[in-house]
This record gives structure tokens, sequence and C-alpha cells, in this order.
């Protein structure tokens, strides 16, 4: 059911060869979704509807939903479901409040200043997936950093869902309504993206499109990306676990599922020193498998190329190959656990020890679950309140302040030989440096 990677012995030099990954060529996708974007450029509204008609299977009337549509998903929102929004967006906002940067001003010079001033970008496009599954926690996920970075205009878009008439999922809807948002499109995919990034009759451009998607909407991203602002690319979930003797082979299986459930192209990676742990977790996963709903999916996931089992001979190694793997998501479940998360340096997110299942961080942890994936945790972060924010730095100096610096920029505007650089600071002094 999952592949076995030995690595015991002596790690090999580039371990990213060696790592299970999946084959994502958003590449090859590029092409396939530049003229859907060309499309919903040339075209406008009418494309975005023909669109959905062909990649969803659903014809639909306008891109806009309904004010009537958002109040009524809410009104009929299970009260236990709304009770768990309600918590998730609680402890969302607790964290991303405190991410919010405050404007510094730095004494540079007597009388020369510079402040860095944290503005946040006009409007953002928000992303929800829903192709094979719902995702109305990716709408609290999207909302809230955004809120909190106090993004004055923001819009959700999510797929329309032939069940329900071409309107996104009834509980996402429910969410954006939860969340105060009322300007909610019914388009997916990369039609989406491009929706945003030039606007149509329905939809005004936005400055940033944000959130997670399959391979066509990363695709769509990396395409319009410089037109707008994107976060990262945020695709098919993964999942690593660093763990030895001591975890629980029932946990570890159980969250390489939960993971493997997201998608068939999902990664499921445990690294381990342990032989005993990765016999049992091997032996543990086809019955819980079996037992769960979308078992043919997390079959498919667990024996794809992109997951399986590493053996390694230590812990130092472990922690070698899960850092040059950059997870998504990475659990440590490990004697010391918080130690050896101290020495993680790429990752989404970390969760700590056994009692930190990813699921939590899905839904209700307080952390972003929209996370760079296939090793962009390396160079990239999750959502949170800096995605949406511009750091502007603002220049302020007296004539003093700049008389004195006025030698050092002729000095070496003439040494990029740009001297008119220079003649634009002498010229506020009558061509004379005073000294
Ligand atoms: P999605 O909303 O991303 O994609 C569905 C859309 O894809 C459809 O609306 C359709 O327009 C378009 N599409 C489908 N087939 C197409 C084709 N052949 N050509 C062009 N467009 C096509 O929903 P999904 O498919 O369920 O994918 C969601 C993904 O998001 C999963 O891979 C999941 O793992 C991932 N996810 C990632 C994170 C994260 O933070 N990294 C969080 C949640 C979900």
């Amino acid at each position: 059911m999952i592949s076995r990677i030995d690595l015991r012995g002596s790690l090999p030099g580039d371990l990213r060869d060696v790592l299970p990954r999946a084959e994502l060529d958003v590449e090859a996708a590029l092409e396939k979704v530049r003229p859907i974007c060309d499309e919903v450029r040339h075209r406008g509204a009418v494309a975005v509807r023909e669109l959905t008609a062909r990649f969803d299977g659903v014809e639909i009337a306008q891109a806009r939903v309904p004010a009537a549509a958002l109040q009524r998903a809410l009104a009929e929102l299970r009260p236990e479901v709304r009770a768990a929004l309600e918590e998730s967006i609680r402890r969302a906002r607790l964290v991303h409040r405190d991410q919010r940067r405050t404007d510094v001003t730095t004494q540079v010079v007597p009388g020369g200043t510079v402040t860095e001033r944290w503005v946040p970008v006009e409007r953002v496009g928000l992303y929800v997936p829903g192709g094979r599954a719902v995702y109305p926690s990716s709408v609290v996920m999207n909302v809230v950093p955004a809120q909190e970075a106090g993004v004055p205009s923001l819009a959700v878009t999510s797929p329309a869902q032939k069940e329900f008439g071409g309107l996104p999922h009834p509980t996402i809807l429910a969410a954006c309504a939860l969340l105060g948002v009322d300007e909610v499109y019914s388009v997916g995919g990369a039609q989406a993206v491009a929706m945003f990034a030039y606007g149509t009759e329905e939809c005004p451009a936005a400055t940033m499109v944000t959130g997670p998607g399959n391979i066509w909407v990363a695709a769509a991203k990396r395409l319009l990306k410089g037109r707008i602002g994107i976060d990262s690319e945020a695709g098919p979930t993964e999942i690593a676990i660093l763990a030895d003797d001591t975890a629980d082979p029932v946990h570890v299986a159980a969250d390489l599922i939960s993971q493997a459930e997201h998608d068939v192209i999902a990664a499921a990676v445990l690294v381990t020193d342990s032989v005993e742990l990765a016999e049992a977790v091997a032996k543990e996963l086809p019955g819980q498998v079996e037992a769960t709903k979308h078992s043919a999916r997390i079959a498919e996931a667990l024996a794809g190329r992109q997951s399986g089992i590493v053996l390694v001979d230590d812990l130092d190694a472990g922690v070698e190959v899960v850092n040059a793997y950059a997870a998504e998501h990475l659990e440590i479940m490990t004697a010391g656990a918080a130690e050896v998360a101290g020495r993680i340096r790429n990752a989404g997110a970390i969760f700590v020890g056994p009692y930190a299942p990813v699921s939590l961080g899905d839904y209700l942890a307080g952390s972003n679950h929209v996370l760079p994936t296939g090793g962009c945790a390396c160079h990239s972060s999750g959502l949170s309140v800096q995605s949406f924010l511009r750091g502007i730095h603002v220049v302020d100096y007296t004539r003093e302040a700049l008389a004195g610096a006025a030698a050092h920029v002729s000095v070496l505007a003439d040494a990029e030989d740009l001297p008119a650089h220079g003649a634009a600071v002498r010229a506020r002094f009558d061509w004379r440096i005073p000294s």
C-alpha cells in the first residue's frame, strides 16, 4: 500500500532527489490555463460562465451570489456547525490579531527619519476550493487574516456546485455570512483567478489573490503573478511525520490518512529511525483506510509516488530529511518533541507531540492552514496578516539632515556614473555642498 525508502547507512547528497514527492507539473498546466485566462481577459463575465459550464458542469446565470442566498445559508446552518465555525474564527482571530505590525520610526540622524508604514492591499480575491471536498475552514483561514490586516475590500470565490443550483456549497456561504463577507462568487479553477486578475463586468479586479487550490488554481496564480499579488503556491496537501519508537502507530497511521483524504495526489510521508514503528504503521494502515469513508481516494494517495515511509539511522538524520523535504505540515512525534521541533528550519507549520495532530491545525488550533506545498516551505510562509500588508518606507529629512548626507550621495552617485543623482541633491544648496 505504501512504499518504503531506506536511507540508512548514509544520506544521499541531494536528498530531494530520493524523497517521495508528487510529480506536479505546474509548468505543463500553465499551457492549459493560459487560454482560460485569456478568454476571461477578453470576454469577461460571459467567458467565466462558459468556463464554469465546461469545467464544473453547471450553467450559472450570474457569478455573484445573491445576498439572500448567503443569509439563507446562515439561517439553515446546523447549530453545531455554526458553533464550531464560531470557535474556529475566535481562535484564528486571537492568533492573527497578534500578527499585526506596528509602524516603526527610526531616527537615522538628527532631523532624518525613516518610518516603516504597514498598509493593507486595496482589494483581495480569496479562493476557497470546492472540487473534491468543500472547505468552509478555508473561508476562515483566508478571511480572518485579511480582515485583521484591515483590507478594505475583500471577495470570496468558490466553485459552483451542480447539486446546489450553481451556488457554492451552503456551508461555505454560511461561513462567509458569519464573517460578514457579502461579496461572494460561484466560480472555481483558473477562471476564478483570472476573474480577479482582470476584473469582469460582474467582479471588479483585485490587487491580490490568495488561497489554496488544485493544480489549475496554482498554475493560474503562477501565470498571473505580477499582474496580481499572490500568496504562496498552496497546492495539494502534504503531511510529513518525524517519529521514533515512542510514537503510537495507531495515531501515526490516522494522521497520515487524515491528510491523504484531501486528494489522490496528497502526500503522506513518515520519517522514522524505528523499524518497529515503520512495520507497525504499515500494518495499521490498511485496516484504518478500509474503515474510513473516502478509502479509494486515500488508498490511491498512499500508494502514489508522493507518499512513503522513509527509514533513517537516527533522529539527527531524520531532522536532516524533513528539513530537505520542507513539508507543508510536519508532525513531530518523538521523545523531547519540543526540542526536536526547535531544530526544524523548513516546514509550513510544525505540530509538536502526540496531542497536536494536523487535523487540529486544519480547523481549530488558531494557526493558519493555507500553507506552502511542494517544498516551497523552504522559502515561503503560510498565509498571515503579513501576506496582506505592504511595508512602505516614509523618508523625512530636514535641510540640515540632507546637507549632512549630500557629500556622500554625490560621491556614490559619481561612483555609479549617475552624476544627475548627485546634482539633484546639490541643487537644493545653490549647487554648493555646505560644509
Ligand atoms: P479546487 O477548487 O481547487 O478546484 C476545482 C476547480 O478546478 C473546478 O472549479 C474547475 O473549474 C477546475 N478544474 C477541474 N478540472 C479541470 C481541468 N481539467 N482543467 C481546468 N480546470 C479544471 O478544488 P479541488 O480540486 O478539490 O482541489 C483542492 C486542493 O486544495 C486539494 O489538492 C487540497 O489538497 C488543496 N488544499 C490545500 C491547502 C493548502 O493550504 N495547501 C488547504 C486546503 C486544500
